[in-house]
């Protein structure tokens, strides 16, 4: 039996007494207040056990996260559809870069990516009835809990700031790739990125992707066929151009955030979150990198 709480306590330890903390996405004015000195860590386990450390608890912005579930909204509306407007390759590039979109005709590299999420969040506009209340309720039910709500001051700071998701999304119309208004689209997107969830939420929301796509009540989300291509993505893409680094280090899908989250999850066996809000150069967070090698070398459970 491996003691998970034992290595969480350890990684919870030496995150704290770590003295470079990264730099937090102050591009976001509203996630630049927050304290650096937060660390958080939460794994659930296949048969539900739950262990933690640190501020588990304590809600933050999810941020790109929140491109794994509207993309999985989007696969259980249209299904394979979802792939005539956006690829599944890695991008190389950082999460908001433009030049690929020129390069290929206004189809973004991926869905976890800005213009690729802008995709998604434009079919979500075009499918639902009242898309924010909708995307919200789809998340609060996966995870069985009402209390998930959009954070509105971190929302309305992007939207004062997101001058490039404006010209991804600007760029995604003169290709004919955006059937919504580009404020419509991005007001919705801004919204997701702004959903705010502990480490222990986030396991409870992720849980579908080591479960087949049933959720912890054993309802059914995704097919096992949505599940496996979301796992691929979240491997070759979640960590925007760190992927190769993050599948190097840890051996995990998953997928981060500007807020400092990271979930990451191994099928079958376990789903785990971090939370720092310092990130590295690429955008990651820097200690949620750094615990989840030290947890995947030390229990020698990883996808490889
Ligand atoms: N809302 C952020 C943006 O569009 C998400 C970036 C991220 O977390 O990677 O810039």
């Amino acid at each position: 039996m491996i003691d998970f709480q034992g290595v969480l306590v350890a990684i919870n330890e030496a995150a704290n007494n770590e003295k470079e903390k990264g730099k937090s996405a102050d591009y976001i004015p509203e996630l630049a207040k927050v304290d650096l000195n937060n660390f958080g860590i939460h794994l659930i386990d296949i048969q539900q056990k739950n262990f933690s450390a640190g501020n588990s608890d304590e809600r933050f912005s999810i941020q790109s996260i929140s491109k794994v579930l509207s993309l999985s909204m989007a696969l259980s509306l249209i299904g394979e559809n979802v792939w005539e407007r956006v690829d599944v390759e890695p991008s190389g590039d950082p999460f908001n870069h433009l030049s690929l979109l020129e390069l290929e005709n206004g189809i973004p590299r991926n869905p976890l990516i800005n213009p690729g999420a802008i995709v998604i969040a434009d079919i979500l506009v075009s499918q639902l009835k009242n898309p924010k209340e909708d995307f919200l309720a789809f998340v609060r039910n996966i995870a069985n809990d009402d209390t998930i709500a959009y954070d509105l001051d971190v929302a309305k700071s992007e939207k004062r700031t997101g001058f490039r998701n404006f010209a991804a999304a600007n760029l995604l119309k003169s290709y004919g790739n955006l059937n919504n208004d580009v404020d419509v689209v991005l007001d919705f997107y801004f919204h997701q990125c702004s959903l705010s969830m502990s480490c222990a939420q986030l396991t409870s929301t992720f849980f579908l992707f080591i479960n087949h796509g049933k959720c912890k009540r054993n309802n059914i989300f995704l097919t096992k066929p949505q599940v496996k291509r979301i796992n691929a993505l979240m491997l070759t893409c979640g960590f925007y151009d760190e992927s190769g680094e993050f599948a190097f280090e840890v051996g995990l899908p998953g997928k981060s955030g500007v807020g400092g989250g990271i979930v990451a999850l191994l099928p079958n066996k376990f789903c785990v979150a971090t939370w720092s809000p310092g990130l590295n150069k690429k955008g990651n967070s820097k200690l949620g990198m750094l615990a989840l090698e030290k947890l995947t070398t030390e229990t020698e459970l990883s996808i490889f």
